[in-house]
């Protein structure tokens, strides 16, 4: 259990101000309860992601050279730069959460519809060919290019983000886990 950092009163689980001495709660506590709500955020972006990155390859193919993983680049730097996600592990999460459910959404449309058609996989790759070497490296190369998403996306990322992070070191008041608009709820709650 942490202590006032003004009284040492001994503060009771989740307090926001010290019950003896009115101090607001120090930011430590704030550390520790900020990964696991963050979380969700990345996650979210990364769904959105994975639909733009279908919304692309439907609408451009890129199926000649085994360059399949392109759309789901591209979709991955858009909502990186959109979101405004600076911070490298959550442009990560975003870009290889696009990736993922790219790929496994693919894949349950083409499995689905065979399955559906009750047709075997065979019959899909019948007019594909040998895969050339171009092929086999482009795949084996996909993840990294995730990564380089993630890197790209987090150091050209619009300054929105950046907002969100720096309104909670602005001290006086509760700690504001949510961003901007919690503002209000926060304030509401004080007045009460
Ligand atoms: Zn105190």
């Amino acid at each position: 259990m942490p202590n006032c950092s003004r009284c040492g009163f001994k503060l009771p689980e989740g307090a926001l101000f010290c019950p003896n001495c009115g101090s607001p709660v120090r930011r430590a506590e704030e550390r520790q309860i900020a990964p696991s709500e963050s979380i969700a955020r990345p996650i979210t972006l990364g769904l959105l992601g994975s639909f733009l990155s279908l919304t692309i390859s439907s609408l451009v193919s890129f199926a000649e050279v085994q360059l399949y993983f392109v759309p789901y680049f591209i979709a991955s730097l858009i909502v990186i730069y959109f979101s405004g996600t600076r911070g490298l592990k959550d442009a990560a999460i975003v870009s290889m959460v696009t990736y993922l459910f790219t790929d496994a959404i693919v894949a349950g449309i083409i499995l689905g519809s065979l399955y559906a058609a009750n047709q075997s996989l065979a019959s899909l790759y019948m007019d594909y060919g040998v895969p050339t070497l171009l092929d086999v490296l482009m795949y084996l190369i996909s993840p990294v290019t995730a990564i380089l998403a993630a890197y790209i996306g987090s150091k050209i990322a619009l300054k929105r983000g950046e907002a969100i992070t720096y309104i909670r070191e602005e001290g006086y008041g509760p700690p504001l886990f949510h961003g901007v608009e919690d503002l209000k709820g926060e304030a509401l709650k004080r007045f009460k």
